[in-house]
């Protein structure tokens, strides 16, 4: 039976925005989610920007405070409460707790080595004694993220993007995580590349025994990675279920529509499946009841007025959505 490494219950994220008459409101990046993240997988959370997807990475990282709920991290070694967290446990959680940046440009120092990025986090944090014992570890981590040894002393301008996020990645591992958030890490990079890096950050994640919370707008990379999917929408969880079950059967029509902006190699596909019409809400101007109702084709009068709540209909699968039931076997994958 699979541990649970991070488990949250009604977790919220809110930030005070304005100044009106009557104060400052509050916006609700993340509410009232419910996740539970195994030890040792490859957990995708998929969504549109605005989602709520990348404050939810950021919450567990605590790198955003908490503002609602319960999130605990249990490795084995520690149990941490997330909301709560602070002082030297902090400070231990993040040599356990690391981010993998988007960007591999902006994400390296332009002044200083391969070597020193990668080492920076070690000395930091205190986990390195020496230089020998720092450098030691550099080159074990460079290596295991196949990169050229010999191009430790050289300068990130001189590397293509695809070597940048494996400097990235192996500035973020360098501290020995067991928890790693990968968000949009492969976005930025040509296709071709992508594949390179998703197929290194699966081999870490087997080798070093790394669970791996992997952020993406994008469905189609999502789910030939991942072991396990959940779909945010405005700050909701909307879906949840182990990969398989959601290729053989999506339950919420968002989710549905994700897939269908997957271009098809099908030449008998003639575009049946449901399309995403229309943008994401403003955040700071949610819709009452289902917030997909303002763009979903088969929203109905109760949608409008009663936010559906998350059901357990089994396989694993969990769905926020007032007519999945109804709706089964009508959608179209
Ligand atoms: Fe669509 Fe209604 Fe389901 Fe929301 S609850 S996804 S509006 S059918």
């Amino acid at each position: 039976m699979s541990e649970t490494l991070i488990k949250a219950r009604g977790l919220s994220v809110g930030f005070k925005i304005g100044s009106g008459f009557f104060g400052k409101s509050i916006l609700k990046a993340v509410d009232n989610v419910d996740i539970d993240i195994d030890k040792g997988s490859f957990f995708g959370l998929v969504g549109e920007s605005g989602s709520g997807k990348t404050t939810l990475g950021r919450a567990l990282l605590k790198a955003v405070p908490i503002t609602g709920g319960s999130a605990h991290y249990t490795d084995g070694e520690v149990d941490y409460d997330l909301t709560t967290l602070a002082g030297p446990e902090l400070k231990d959680y993040r040599k356990r707790a690391q981010l993998i940046f988007q960007d591999p440009y902006a994400a390296l120092s332009p002044r200083m080595t391969v070597r020193d990025i990668i080492a920076e986090p070690l000395e930091v944090m205190g986990l390195t004694k020496t230089r020998e014992e720092t450098d030691a570890r550099v080159r074990e981590i460079a290596a295991k993220c196949r990169l050229n040894l010999e191009h430790l002393r050289r300068f990130p301008h001189a590397f293509s993007g695809g070597q940048r996020q494996r400097i990235s990645i192996a500035r973020a591992l360098v501290s020995g995580p067991k928890f790693v958030v990968a968000d949009e890490s492969v976005a930025a990079l040509d296709v071709s590349i992508q594949a390179d890096v998703l197929n290194l950050l699966k081999e870490l994640q087997r080798d070093l025994k790394i669970t791996f919370l992997f952020i993406s707008h994008d469905l189609s990379v999502v789910a030939h990675t991942c072991d396990h999917l959940a779909v945010m929408y405005l700050g909701r969880l909307v879906e949840s279920a182990p990969t398989r079950e959601v290729f053989k059967a999506p339950r919420h029509p968002y989710t549905r529509a994700l897939f269908s902006a997957i271009p098809s190699l099908d030449p008998d596909d003639r575009g049946t499946a449901q399309k995403l019409e229309g943008e994401i809400p403003s955040p700071t101007n949610q819709p009452p009841g289902c917030k997909f109702h303002t763009r979903c084709p088969f929203a109905v009068d109760i949608c409008k007025r009663v936010e559906p709540k998350l059901e357990h209909p089994g396989d694993g699968h969990e769905v926020a959505c007032h007519r999945w039931r109804e709706l089964a076997d009508t959608l179209v994958a």
